[in-house]
């Protein structure tokens, strides 16, 4: 089974993480991971200004430093920017001291607090030494773009159900997810604003 929402049990296993926000402001998140894209992030850059409603986008350093223009618009169009590592490395899969290199190095391209681990895992250990500089930004709803075999329309009834004030909502701006994006982000924006949600970007300090 796959689990768009995180239950709320999961979450307070790992307190030193940031899993959604306050519910008192009615607001959602939206958080795109992965990018700049030069096929999706364009098109998600115009769909996002033409709505008003401003995001977070999770950048790849690699791809930062492979496409900067991308990144300079997603700045220029004033939404947030977290680090995602330079190379998208899984956490367990690395040494401690090869994870933290890479965040420091994506941190040359990506000028942020806000750190969210590629595939969502790392180390305990990990997860502390980042702690000390940066604030680490998970989800409350996953909203499964990038897994074909989970239909558009189940994604989106799913959103209806569940979605909530505060929930902080990942996408990917990738390859992967490049047509279903288009499919599902204006269905999506019209589920949230009918439950009387806006929309607001990540803004933490230390
Ligand atoms: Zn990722």
């Amino acid at each position: 089974m796959k689990i768009f929402k995180v239950p709320r049990f999961f979450r307070l296993f790992f307190p030193n993480k940031t899993w959604d926000f306050s519910a008192s402001e009615k607001v959602i998140f939206l958080t795109f991971d992965d990018g700049p894209d030069p096929q999706i992030t364009p098109w998600l850059l115009d769909f996002l200004a033409n709505n008003n409603i401003v995001a977070t986008f999770f950048c790849v350093g690699d791809n930062v430093k492979k496409f900067p223009e991308i990144y300079a618009r997603i700045l220029a169009e004033g939404h947030a920017v977290g680090n995602h590592s330079m190379h998208h490395q899984k956490g367990i899969n690395v040494s401690l001291k090869e994870y933290i290199k890479s965040v420091e190095l994506a941190s040359h391209y990506i000028d942020s607090i806000l750190f969210r681990p590629p595939y969502g895992r790392m180390s305990i250990r990990q997860t502390y030494a980042l702690r000390k500089k940066y604030v680490i930004i998970m989800w409350s709803w996953l909203s499964f773009d990038y897994e074909p075999s989970i239909s558009v329309r189940k994604i989106i009834a799913n959103a209806k159900r569940r979605i909530q004030a505060g929930d902080i909502l990942v996408f990917h701006d990738n390859s992967k997810t490049t047509d279903r994006l288009k499919v599902i982000l204006p269905e999506l924006i019209e589920i949230v604003r009918a439950k009387g949600f806006g929309f607001s970007k990540i803004q933490k300090d230390l």
